[in-house]
């Protein structure tokens, strides 16, 4: 089975809550819980967890230090993971749901990497530095990117292998497999597994999880 690495290491600030997003409470636990339950019913059990400074892994993970930039704490978080493919997911994405995992991870046996993704819906246009419109880009050819990203092992440690100023220039992982040559399958997913960014987001996401509570029982 695969290994998952689950970077939390995000400070949050523009959720502006007081303390790093992944711990923020949300729908009555810690953010990072909600992944770490569709990763058990996924059946992934063997779970590193990228740490901001001061907090603990969950019961049951491993963790690790965090890194200044997104991918360093992906890297720190392999380094310390047991053999096995790969799937990396944010903590900052609770709405993850188990077949999540298991498609990005089923889709590995066709390529290097295999990435959830969301059809753009929205038009999307380039612009320049002068807000003057450059480019309308054809929207049928285009994903909206998430995590899950499952890996081949060896596709994430290669592609991990670049100085740290590659490494922050990298929004996914899956960007740094593809300038390896690595193949990137997309694994169709909904705009719900959204990523908690701004407090907006935290109340959809509360609205959202409100299916996944159990609900009270009758008196
Ligand atoms: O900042 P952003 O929301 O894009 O971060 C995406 C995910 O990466 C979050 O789950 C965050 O905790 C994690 N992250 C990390 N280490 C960093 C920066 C972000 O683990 N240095």
């Amino acid at each position: 089975m695969a290994v998952a690495l689950l970077v939390a290491a995000g400070s949050g600030e523009r959720l502006g809550a007081g303390r790093p997003k992944a711990f923020v409470v949300l729908s009555g636990r810690p953010m990072i819980e909600w992944s770490l339950d569709a990763l058990r019913s996924a059946g992934v059990e063997d779970v590193v967890v990228a740490l901001p400074p001061g907090e603990q892994a969950p019961p049951g993970c491993a963790g690790v230090a965090g890194g200044a930039t997104r991918s360093e704490s992906v890297r720190a978080a392999l380094a310390a993971a047991p053999p096995g493919d790969v799937v990396v997911h944010d903590a900052a994405r609770p709405l993850v749901t188990p077949e999540h995992f298991s498609a990005t991870l089923a889709a590995l046996a066709g390529a290097d990497c295999a990435i959830a993704a969301a059809p753009v819906t929205d038009t999307v246009k380039e612009t320049g530095e002068d807000r003057l419109v450059t480019a309308t880009l054809d929207r049928s050819r285009l994903w909206a990117i998430q995590t899950p990203q499952a890996f081949r092992r060896a596709a994430l440690e290669r592609a991990l292998d670049v100085g740290d100023e590659l490494l922050a220039r990298a929004t996914d992982d899956a960007w740094l497999v593809e300038r390896a040559g690595g193949t990137v399958r997309v694994v169709e997913s909904t705009p719900a597994n959204l990523k908690v960014t701004t407090p907006h987001d935290l109340r959809i996401a509360e609205y959202l999880l409100a299916d996944r509570l159990p609900r009270p029982s009758a008196p």
